[in-house]
């Protein structure tokens, strides 16, 4: 698939954002990678049945999970508070960044003051969110991913198509070729086990010699000042315990306010997301490396993103988006994502996730198309771990998006861009048509009788659907009718028993 380059001005991905339509034809038309999606989620879906074999416990354990997400945002300002006194009481820094160039200029200033040339980063969205790669090789940093989906994508010069399989949108044919074209001395080969393997050779050799890691963040505990990172292949724990630098990077809802609201939260993610009853790997990191430790990273840095996380913050419909723990099963369950894949989104976060949070980063008016791409079917509030309503947050969203001018509640960045002045004349006309009967029947009636004028095509409804034909009849008309042949038989019948008994 062609790949769009990010920048790391907001505005480009806001461009991907708009183009939304153009990229869903695109997408549609590519039956490979309709191929690959529609096999990689039906797995997805296979693997997450039966982690939950038993559907009380899970429901017992969704509501548990929610009410630990809601206290903690309720109490987010405090609890971040306590978090960055804890962590540095530990000996970790902290920053705070309130816009994706703000965390990028932290953390190339990190880099640059230790002369810090290449960086091994393990799977980190945020990182993705602040286009930090692209941010760091403009300054001469080299900076590799080392999940092995990440590293697929990175030298495919493409972005993740799912938040936790990055690359499931490639077959191993793809991967294949796409190792045979850039490691030198790759014998090209469709074995899966032989892929991971040459793909671990060459991270290897830069994990040793990289001088700074970047990890993403799952949950920070703000009791005891933790970060916990939560992984599969061990590039995590490597790029905190190797350089002598470890960055991490975390959006600012991702802090807990207790170590014990961890294991419920994990149990729910690992199964959620890949039906594993716990991750390979779980590190916890509470410090520096200490004077009595063999490894270790000399300094670690904790980067707190908001990046429009206020925005939703302060509405408290709109707050239960932060509660996601990024497992990706509303992904998995849509029949939008699916179908079109995760590119197609243009957003760093596809799928019913990234149509709810892309606007409180972006703005509505560069993805007030995104919410409008759901059939509401609720698959994804079904199965999500912390019971976010997602498809009452797209309907909220929708109704920011085409909010009148002189509506004086401000809630959003870009509310009101998606409103049409026709769609709205059409949509005032309708209620009024509704409120009153005189208006409704007269309109009936008329529509009823020029209903041969109906025009066959209309726009892109009917691109994929067949035109609905008008009844010839109202169904006033119709129960009018209907009564009026039924008193008449009513009539017939007592006329009949009156002759009968005389
Ligand atoms: S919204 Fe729910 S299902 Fe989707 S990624 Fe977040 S936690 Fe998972």
């Amino acid at each position: 698939m062609a790949a769009e380059q990010f920048d790391p001005n907001e505005s480009k991905y806001a461009a991907s954002a708009r183009a939304f339509r153009d990229n869903v034809s695109r997408d549609l038309g590519n039956d490979e990678l309709r191929d690959n999606f529609r096999g990689a989620m039906d797995y997805l879906m296979d693997k997450r049945t039966k982690a939950f074999v038993d559907g009380d416990e899970l429901e017992t354990l969704r509501e548990q999970c929610k009410l630990i997400k809601q206290r903690c945002l309720l109490k987010l300002p405090h609890l971040l508070e306590q978090l960055e006194e804890n962590l540095q009481a530990n000996g970790i820094q902290v920053h705070w960044a309130e816009t994706i160039t703000d965390a990028n200029d932290i953390i190339a200033q990190l880099i640059t003051e230790k002369n810090g040339k290449t960086v091994v980063k393990g799977k980190s969205m945020v990182s993705e969110e602040t286009a930090l790669n692209d941010y760091l090789e403009e300054r001469d940093i080299e900076c590799l991913e080392s999940d092995m989906g990440e590293y697929i994508v990175q030298l495919a010069n493409e972005h993740p198509s799912h938040i936790i399989m990055p690359a499931i949108h490639q077959n191993k044919k793809q991967v294949a070729d796409l190792f045979a074209d850039n490691i030198e001395g790759f014998k090209h080969t469709t074995d899966v086990d032989a892929l991971i393997g040459e793909g671990r050779r060459v991270l290897r050799e830069k994990f040793c010699n990289a001088d700074v890691g970047i990890t993403g963040v799952n949950f920070a505990v703000a009791e005891t000042g933790t970060l916990c990172l939560v992984e599969n292949e061990g590039n995590g724990r490597m790029c905190t315990t190797v350089p002598d630098l470890h960055i991490a990077i975390t959006g600012i809802e991702k802090v807990v306010e207790f170590l014990d609201d961890v294991p419920p939260l994990l149990s729910l993610l690992t199964r959620s997301a890949t039906g594993q009853l716990i991750s390979t790997y779980f590190n916890m990191i509470s410090h520096p490396r200490q004077n009595d430790e063999k490894d270790g990273p000399q300094e670690v840095h904790l980067v707190l993103l908001d990046n429009g996380r206020s925005q939703a913050f302060a509405d408290e419909e709109l707050r239960q988006t932060l509660q996601c723990i990024r497992c990706g099963a509303c992904m998995n369950h849509c029949p939008v994502y699916t179908r079109i894949g995760g590119h197609a989104y243009g957003t760093v976060y596809p799928g019913p996730i990234g149509k709810i949070i892309s606007p409180h980063m972006l703005g509505l008016e560069a993805t007030n198309n995104l919410p409008t791409a759901s059939s509401l079917c609720g698959a994804c509030g079904e199965v999500c771990p912390v019971k976010i309503p997602i498809p009452k947050l797209l309907l909220r969203l929708r109704k920011e998006s085409v909010k009148p001018a002189n509506d004086e509640t401000t809630v959003m960045k870009g509310e009101g861009s998606g409103r049409k002045k026709i769609e709205a004349v059409i949509w005032q006309g309708w209620s009024l048509m509704h409120k009153y009967a005189l208006i409704y029947n007269t309109s009936m009636w008329f529509a009823t009788r020029l209903r041969k004028l109906m025009p066959k095509k209309v726009g892109v409804w009917t691109s994929v659907r067949t035109a609905p034909k008008l009844a010839p009849k109202t169904l006033h008309e119709k129960i009018k009718a209907r009564n009026k042949t039924r008193s008449a038989q009513q009539q017939n019948t007592i006329a009949t028993q009156n002759i009968g008994g005389k």
